[in-house]
């Protein structure tokens, strides 16, 4: 079917989100994007600062007369074409058209680029804007979460910045071991077999896993993620800056860092908790046990170890070719306690 030009130089200027939106809605009832209001099927010739007014959309073309394709303004605007593609305003032209997706690309070159970087931006944008007064109703319980494990977070700072201050050697050779293996502690045994040079045949072993020993790694800084958290909550809490040109980029860029930083806040307080959980286990009288067997089967990095946990004190004491390590570690009352249930993210 071919169908007949329509020129419709009426838009002065670029027409509202409401415009796409009942485009949209149009083309979903009826499969014809030619024949939306407003909608030009004349080829712009002038593509300078073209606009988007949609995202791709792939048209039900089984909705057509004769299940036809859909004409594209820009290369064949009077018989059919493409399946896909997006309703777009050129300025110059004052026109809406239905542009197919690959030639418009095409045929607009950096104009396309430069719409199709404001056109993710608006979309991004007014996706924050939509969801900010939700995510603030959220922020009170994502405050208390925060108020609930910062004695932990402080205690396990604390904690890590002691043992790294007295015994630099054990945390950094530790840590350095246990990362290549996730945890897992290894030794050789002697099975009592030996080969034919007369040399004793050793066997891989499991020890264990080390629980917990992220909190070793040289950046645990617990206290100091949860106060960042709680700065980025604080602006959570402050208004969006209103958008009143819709093609005001640097305000919408500034909008999406704020909703990427404020959206994430839920997930990263559960990952941070998560965190300090598993950096309470290492300090458990089984856990230090195990770096004492490691030591004791010849496979470790030490060449002395004493690492064990009497009331609330943990005493070590260690020699690598680092050097020699001592530290008497206080396990804060803080580490006892139960940690929350975890948040509903928002996502
Ligand atoms: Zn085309």
């Amino acid at each position: 079917m071919t169908v007949s030009i329509r020129h419709l130089p009426i838009f002065d200027t670029v027409p509202g989100s409401e415009y796409g939106a009942g485009f949209l809605l149009h083309v979903e009832k009826t499969g014809y994007p030619e024949t939306y209001d407003g909608v030009s099927t004349s080829k712009p010739e002038l593509l300078e600062g073209v606009r988007f007014l949609t995202d791709e959309i792939k048209v039900v073309t089984s909705l057509r007369l004769g299940g036809d394709w859909v004409p594209c303004a820009l290369c064949r605007p009077t018989s059919p074409k493409c399946q896909k593609g997006r309703l777009a305003y050129f300025p110059l032209e004052k026109t809406v058209c239905f542009v197919g997706r690959n030639c418009a690309q095409k045929h607009m070159g950096d104009a396309y680029n430069d719409a199709q970087q404001l056109w993710d931006r608006q979309s991004r944008s007014r996706a924050v804007i939509k969801r900010w007064a939700d995510m603030q109703a959220r922020l009170p319980e994502w405050e208390a979460f925060a108020l609930r494990i910062k004695p932990v977070a402080r205690s396990l700072q604390w904690m890590h910045e002691k043992l790294h201050d007295d015994a630099p050697e054990f945390a950094l050779t530790a840590y350095d071991a246990l990362k290549w293996t996730s945890g897992l502690i290894r030794a050789w045994e002697d099975i009592g077999v030996k080969d034919d040079a007369g040399k004793p045949i050793l066997q891989h072993m499991e020890l264990g896993k080390a629980e917990g020993w992220r909190f070793l790694r040289h950046d645990f800084r617990p206290l100091k993620t949860l106060q960042r958290l709680q700065a980025t909550m604080k602006e959570a809490a402050t208004a969006l800056p209103v958008l009143t040109d819709s093609e005001d980029q640097e305000t919408m860029m500034e909008i999406i860092r704020r909703g990427r930083a404020a959206f994430g806040v839920a997930k990263s307080l559960n990952d941070l908790d998560d965190e300090m959980v598993a950096a309470r286990r290492f300090f458990a009288t089984g856990n230090l046990r195990l770096f004492e067997a490691w030591f004791k089967s010849g496979g470790s990095p030490w060449s002395k170890l004493e690492f064990y946990r009497k009331a609330n004190v943990i005493y070590l004491r260690s020699e690598s070719e680092r050097g020699a390590g001592y530290c008497n570690l206080t396990v804060l009352k803080d580490l006892d306690g139960e940690p929350p249930p975890r948040l509903e993210e928002f996502a």
